[in-house]
């Protein structure tokens, strides 16, 4: 097996590299300004250690990524209730697409296209305020990274909270449905910060341990969730984790992985690892296009693939 401490610098290298980096997400302003130059990685290991390269240390924006938070919060709260409101599936549309929803009666795919991932928000609203809610999946992220100098990025928020037009029109049309318990302000000014959380690709590979541990946050740590729900979210990331692209990253990748429109990725390879990557540039589907091709090097590598035998 090759060593990770010569694998990880060498990749780092290599992309920082190449100049075909993708599009740094423009639609929420502050997310435009970030250096499209930016690449780091880093892998926690199941035996404990952590390897990192390039602007691992560096914070970004992990948007999207913290779907898988507030996933797992919710299902904790409802259990398999949540189902009623959020579909499984994978959804074929772009991730803000309202088309779908007027199709399918206010209940989105999944949980994590938009609409699917306002809905798990707005169960994790309930008797909250607002505050509270975002309160208790920031303590959950520094809990899990162990580590509790991670923030919300609130200039992120309030950027996205000034442009995030089709985000309130998701909102209003699924309170419309009555599948929004609470007012769309409210469920996505929530939805808004949870998002802006900022993490270095060092905190979010340590906060997907407990994933790649079948639901512990070690091998013999304390136990976040069960081994099945653990299987459960990570199948979920697998067939809907990077929007309309998520078949073509499980063909290339081989790993269940959710990215986010700040660049990031998280991707878990269940029993051995959980790997962060942060590279700004998108690619057509919205995904990080040097963070999707350093996973896909690093898994061949590596030999990594839930597909391995
Ligand atoms: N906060 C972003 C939005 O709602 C998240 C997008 C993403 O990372 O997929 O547009």
């Amino acid at each position: 097996m090759p060593e990770l401490e010569e694998v990880l610098p060498a990749l780092a290298a290599e992309m920082a590299d190449r100049d075909d980096r993708g599009e740094v997400a423009s639609y929420i302003p502050q997310l435009s300004i970030i250096d499209p130059k930016r690449f780091g990685i880093a892998v926690a290991l199941t035996d404990g250690r952590v390897i990192t390269a390039g602007d691992a240390d560096e914070s970004f924006s992990i948007q999207s990524i913290s779907k898988i938070f507030t996933l797992t919060l919710a299902l904790g709260k409802v259990g398999d209730g949540l189902w009623r409101r959020v579909g499984r599936e994978p959804s074929g549309n772009p991730f803000n697409s309202i088309v779908q929803l007027e199709r399918e009666h206010g209940i989105p795919r999944n949980p994590f296209i938009n609409a699917g991932a306002i809905v798990v928000t707005d169960v994790l609203l309930a008797d909250h305020q607002p505050r509270e809610a975002i309160g208790e999946i920031l303590r959950f992220v520094q809990f899990l990274a162990d580590d509790e100098s991670i923030v919300v990025d609130r200039d992120v928020a309030a950027s996205e909270k000034a442009t995030g037009f089709r985000n309130f029109a998701l909102a209003n049309y699924m309170r419309a449905f009555g599948n929004l318990h609470h007012a769309p302000e409210l469920a996505l000014g929530v939805y808004f910060h949870h998002c802006a959380i900022a993490m270095n690709c060092r905190q979010l590979a340590l906060s997907g341990r407990f994933l790649a541990h079948g639901g512990r946050l070690s091998q013999d740590g304390h136990s976040v969730v069960s081994n099945e729900r653990a299987r459960r979210i990570l199948a979920l990331m697998l067939t809907c984790g990077h929007y309309d692209g998520s078949g073509d990253f499980a063909f290339r990748v081989g790993i269940p992985g959710k990215s986010g429109v700040g660049g990031g990725i998280l991707g878990i390879v269940p029993g051995i690892a959980s790997i962060a990557v942060w590279s700004p540039g998108l690619n057509e589907n919205g995904n990080s296009k040097l963070g999707s091709i350093a996973l896909e090097k690093l898994a061949r590598t590596m030999n990594w693939s839930i597909f391995a035998p």
